[in-house]
């Protein structure tokens, strides 16, 4: 098997060396820049399994950064994985939105990080499922052509859009989505959530899901997703 390669960046020393030696131990294949700006040309260039990246950077954010390369078609499969610090929540909340696909806040535990850093590759080297595709997650089944889900044997009396917003987890479970994203997936357009709607679709849809109710995780000021089994 091929090595997954990571390109990290972080502008402090002391995380840059510790993440090479972890990651490397891991058996990843690791390149690390301490610039925002050189993260760009070098995830361009190796076109990587995924980056690592830290937000504040010298010479270019990494909100920007992540922007960049999720508007180029050439580097948008890229998995980014953000690397924050404690209280930037907002700032997850829109590096979400511009496509990152994960975050990990520091400080980590080395096992947590490699941990969520395999969970992203094997996800985003998998294509998310087909609009159309029966899913099957741990206990949760749901078929899009015949508008139905299940929680174990249990046939679930879903809302249109509690349907929508179901699927919409449970097509990449593990994954972050925003109250935006969530928002937009049931509604089919760029919705604003300015309102709690979303949390309150999410109280019934566990409430409906009964003891799978825990199959729905809330990640703090950031959003939901579909536990990973
Ligand atoms: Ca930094």
């Amino acid at each position: 098997m091929t090595k997954a390669r990571i390109v990290v960046v972080e502008d402090e020393e002391d995380i840059r060396e510790l993440l090479e030696y972890v990651l490397t131990r891991e058996g990843f294949a690791v390149t690390s820049v301490s610039d925002g700006r050189k993260g760009l040309a070098e995830v361009r260039k190796q076109l990587p399994d995924l980056v690592l990246l830290d937000l504040m950077l010298p010479g270019m954010d990494g909100l920007e950064v992540c922007s960049q390369l999720k508007q180029d078609e050439d580097t948008r499969e890229v998995a980014v994985v953000m690397l924050t610090a404690k209280g930037e929540e907002s700032d997850i909340v829109v590096g979400l939105r511009l496509g990152a696909d994960d975050y990990v806040t520091k400080p980590f535990s080395s096992k947590e990080l490699v941990a969520r850093l395999q969970a992203v590759i094997r996800r985003t080297s998998t294509a998310p499922s087909q609009e159309d595709q029966t899913i099957q997650h741990g206990p949760i089944r749901i078929d899009p052509n015949r508008h139905q889900a299940w929680s174990g044997d249990e046939s679930l009396d879903l809302t249109a859009t509690e349907f929508k917003i179901l699927h919409h987890l449970a097509r990449q479970p593990g994954r972050v989505f925003t109250r935006d994203q969530i928002l937009s997936a049931a509604r089919g357009d760029q919705a604003v959530a300015t309102d709690r709607s979303v949390d309150a679709h999410i109280r019934t849809i566990r409430k409906k899901l009964g003891d799978n109710r825990a199959m729905i995780e809330t990640i703090h000021a950031v959003g939901y997703r579909l536990k990973e089994t």
